[in-house]
């Protein structure tokens, strides 16, 4: 009778211990494949989905310094027509896919500045004025509320042929004043306002 229980227990010996390297691991493998992100981040941000069913594109700055439609330009190369919306935030903060789609493009886009192009069958969000230091490549398939890159600084150096500058004559992320996120939403490849969909 003991030797039969003992042998139980031995049995079942390897079995607790895989579970609890399991509970290990969970969070590991989970950061690992939910996020793309960089190497040192230190919180991932939250993100809620809008009815919709987009996310804001940068998780914890909701102020609008300028809206969708006509405007006053604000600097040389920003348009009169402003075909998103200009969401101030610090360089650095977290910028996530407001959708789940591809990257189509990575790069510096004239007055966008670096810029990320993220897109769907149906949907192009166009994120400007971000960090060179991107965090997706071309091609690449993100889930929704993935981190893909980060705002920029509203100076940036080495680009060749940048004629965007500010006030003393630095070289600009773009026609930018300063650091912010624009979002531009194409919907079947018409800009719309990103308001109506959050
Ligand atoms: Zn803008």
């Amino acid at each position: 009778m003991f030797s039969h229980k003992f042998s139980i227990l031995f049995l079942l010996l390897p079995v607790i211990l895989l579970f609890f390297i399991c509970i290990f691991f969970i969070p590991i493998l989970s950061n690992k494949y939910n996020f793309n992100v960089p190497n040192n981040y230190i919180t991932i941000p939250t993100y809620s989905i809008s009815s919709s069913g987009f996310c804001w594109p940068v998780p914890g700055y909701t102020t609008i310094t300028s809206p969708y439609g006509y405007r006053t330009s604000p600097t040389y190369g920003a348009s009169s027509f402003h075909a998103g919306i200009d969401i101030a935030a610090n360089p650095g903060s977290y910028l996530v896919a407001s959708l789940e789609g591809f990257i189509s493009y990575v790069g510096f886009n004239g007055s966008g500045g670096y810029t990320i192009i993220l897109e769907n069958n149906t949907f192009t969000m166009m994120y400007c004025h971000v960090s060179p230091n991107f965090l997706v490549y071309p091609g690449q398939i993100v889930n929704q509320g993935q981190i893909i890159g980060q705002v920029g600084p509203k100076n940036v150096y080495g680009v060749p042929n940048n004629p965007y500058k500010d006030s003393n004559g630095n070289p600009t992320n773009g026609a930018t004043t300063g650091p912010h996120l624009h979002f531009t939403l194409k919907k079947n490849s018409q800009a719309v306002n990103p308001l109506d969909y959050f």
